[in-house]
């Protein structure tokens, strides 16, 4: 079983290579930050710590994953985007990975600088219905009809933690929690670095370059 762990700054384009896997490689995308967005629905604490950029605390986030990792679509291998985000997940999931009898464990660290980052954010909007990612200030990732999603023609939307304000906090987070795991990773020899200030389609031949690499 293949786990594959995405580690990158806000709005690096997590989400976008994780579709791009999935459709390819058949992969199951776990998103905690989905996951969280679900939560927030009928939980105000989570969705005002969401507003905020704050992180959800490790138990919650790990209940969320446990449940979803036994789902049989995870058997092919799965991607983590947006986990884990501290040292503290990190050990844990490390453990996840002795008991799952997890094969390979590849660690893609998306670099890009906090400007580029900025600039993808606040033009980002997504489909709620099949959570299709566009950015209505990035050229070749514009809907074709503004505000309608390509694939669904459902009307697009912006999350709310998703404003220049909220990015500062985040990319704070970020820094602070979540870049200190590129050293963990590093240490453990399964860290690989792609610069991630190029077009997607440049990013996701570099990442399938990385994983066609490493056997199962
Ligand atoms: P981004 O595009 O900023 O990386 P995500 O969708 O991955 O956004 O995460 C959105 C928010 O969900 C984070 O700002 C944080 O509040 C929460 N979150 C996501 N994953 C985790 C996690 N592993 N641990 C704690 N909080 C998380």
């Amino acid at each position: 079983m293949r786990s594959i762990i995405l580690i990158a700054p806000p709005a690096a384009g997590k989400g976008t290579q994780s579709d791009m896997l999935v459709e390819k490689y058949g992969f199951a995308h776990i998103s905690t930050g989905d996951m969280l967005r679900e939560v927030a629905k009928t939980d105000e604490v989570i969705k005002s710590k969401l507003e905020n950029g704050e992180l959800i605390s490790d138990d919650i986030v790990f209940d969320l994953l446990q449940k979803r990792l036994i789902s049989d679509d995870c058997k092919k291998g799965f991607i983590l985007d947006g986990f884990p985000r501290n040292v503290n997940q990190a050990k844990r999931y490390d453990q996840i990975v002795e008991e799952l009898g997890i094969s390979s464990n590849v660690v893609i660290y998306l670099d890009v600088d906090k400007e580029t980052a900025l600039k993808r954010i606040v033009g980002r909007v997504s489909c709620p219905n099949c959570h299709r990612v566009f950015n209505d200030m990035i050229e070749e990732a514009m809907p074709k009809v503004s505000g309608k999603c390509d694939d669904c023609s459902s009307e697009l939307i912006r999350r709310t933690d998703d404003n220049s304000e909220t990015f500062g906090k985040r990319y704070d987070v970020y820094i602070n929690n979540t870049a200190p795991l590129i050293d963990y990773y590093l240490e453990k020899g399964i860290l690989h670095k792609v610069d991630s200030g190029m077009g997607k389609d440049e990013i996701f031949e570099v990442i399938e370059g990385i994983l066609g690499g490493i056997n199962d």
